[in-house]
């Protein structure tokens, strides 16, 4: 138990952080490039604010949250997504009241979901997002998916399928549940317990049921019951993704099924080896949820992408970038003198910017050469008695096994220069 970190949750070891720094460095850059800033929320909320902003019919909210009491009695969660945070923040800080849209985005966020830990579902995975106040025509909807893409693509993750699709505004929606209850309700005794219970509720979800979904195929869509308003937005959307070359197919079957979720919703997935698919990245328009957590009525839009899922995804295509070099340069030194000189030059060579080390554990001459061999370092920089007499070092290259020697006063410029 001690030694065994718990069910659902992954350590990221240091040969694999250089892939997780890429992905967020990637995310930055996309994001200060589209004129994105970051938020940070706190990863434990009131309960209460994902019931209300997740949605109290969700997976989510009904068996996945890591839900608790504090000290102090309140019932507290940590988060299972980041929209319901960063909408809590606007409000809160006034945010609104600024010029608007408010353009947010948050990296390698901890979310926490208590899931069945299987392939691709953890208890505690890490998402980026982004989170767009104030902003209601389609071409930042357009704007939020090519971000996507683009940061998906900047990692080695290509050949994705985007789906989008339109689940109307409460306008429209009214008239198409009541035309979806009247398909349902023959069929209600063949779907599954959850699918019975969501019928009044939230009868949209009943067509996102993996169990019931293949019974359904000839459900009413949503897409084809659009007002004008929501129609026209969906065509804008279709203009504004081709104006950027981007390929979509569109698929009805995508929903987000809460009230205040509008209009676009899209997913971006992948085929998987055994023949099943998986979501890297999955958003939505969600117009009424400011109005719902108590801010002015606000449009709002947003995605999610799973950080672990873009690693396995890597990993599937080979498409891991390569660790980056661990040092640029090892001091080997022989003697006191020699090793006093080696801390100097070493701390001179990280003040320039060179990645360098010498050893820390006594070792012989022998074992630092191995050392430095087993760190894959090319360049090792040797410091012993004679060399110090005449004020020099020898820069050994590991890989050519030559060696030069130079004076102590040009190795660290050498090193700055190259
Ligand atoms: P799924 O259909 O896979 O359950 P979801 O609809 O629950 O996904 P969202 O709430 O949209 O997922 O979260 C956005 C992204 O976060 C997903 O597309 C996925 O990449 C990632 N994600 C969600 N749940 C998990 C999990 N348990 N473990 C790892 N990644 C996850
Ligand atoms: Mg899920």
């Amino acid at each position: 138990m001690l030694t065994q970190a718990p069910k659902g949750t992954l350590d990221m070891l240091p040969q694999d952080s250089h892939r997780w720094q890429s992905i967020e460095r990637s995310m930055r850059k996309a994001c200060a490039l589209a004129g994105y800033r970051e938020i940070r929320t706190p990863i434990f909320e009131h309960t209460e604010l994902f019931q209300r902003g997740v949605g109290d019919t969700t997976d989510v909210v009904q068996k996945e949250m890591y839900t608790f009491e504090d000290k102090g009695n309140r019932s507290i969660t940590l988060k299972p997504e980041g929209t319901a945070g960063a909408v809590r923040a606007f409000i809160e800080s006034h945010m609104y009241a600024d010029a608007l849209p408010a353009k947010l985005y948050y990296s390698a966020c901890p979310c926490f979901r208590y899931e069945k830990p299987q392939s691709g579902r953890l208890r505690q995975f890490h998402q980026n997002g982004v989170e767009v106040f104030g902003a209601k025509d389609a071409s930042v909807d357009a704007e939020i998916i090519k971000l996507a893409m683009d940061i998906l693509k900047a990692n080695g993750i290509e050949g994705l399928k985007l789906n989008i699709n339109s689940i109307g505004c409460p306008n429209c929606r009214k008239a198409y549940l009541e035309k979806l209850r009247d398909y349902l309700l023959p069929k209600l005794p063949t779907l599954c317990k959850t699918c019975q219970e969501r019928f009044e509720r939230n009868p949209m979800r009943i067509l996102d049921c993996k169990e019931d979904a293949p019974k359904l195929t000839d459900a009413p869509a949503m897409l084809d019951n659009l007002c004008e308003d929501c129609a026209s937005h969906f065509e804008k959307l279709k203009g504004y993704l081709g104006a950027m070359n981007l390929q979509y197919a569109i698929d009805p079957r995508i929903v987000r099924g809460l009230d205040y979720y509008t209009k676009t919703v899209f997913e971006i997935i992948t085929d998987t080896p055994d023949g099943g698919e998986l979501t890297v990245c999955g958003g939505g328009r969600y117009d009424g949820l400011v109005e719902e957590l108590g801010g002015p009525a606000t449009p709002g839009i947003g995605w999610g992408m799973g950080i672990e899922r873009m690693l396995m995804v890597q990993d599937m295509r080979g498409t891991a970038p390569k660790a980056p070099d661990y040092l640029d340069a090892f001091v080997v030194t022989l003697g006191d003198e020699a090793r006093m000189a080696g801390v100097k030059l070493v701390n001179e060579l990280r003040g320039q910017g060179v990645k360098a080390d010498l050893d820390h554990a006594a070792r012989s001459m022998k074992a630092q050469f191995k050392y430095a061999n087993k760190l894959g370092v090319k360049n090792v920089i040797v410091i012993a008695s004679d060399e110090l007499q005449r004020g020099t070092v020898k820069l050994r290259d590991m890989v050519n096994s030559t060696e030069q020697e130079l004076p102590m006063e040009q190795v660290v410029e050498m090193f700055a220069n190259s």
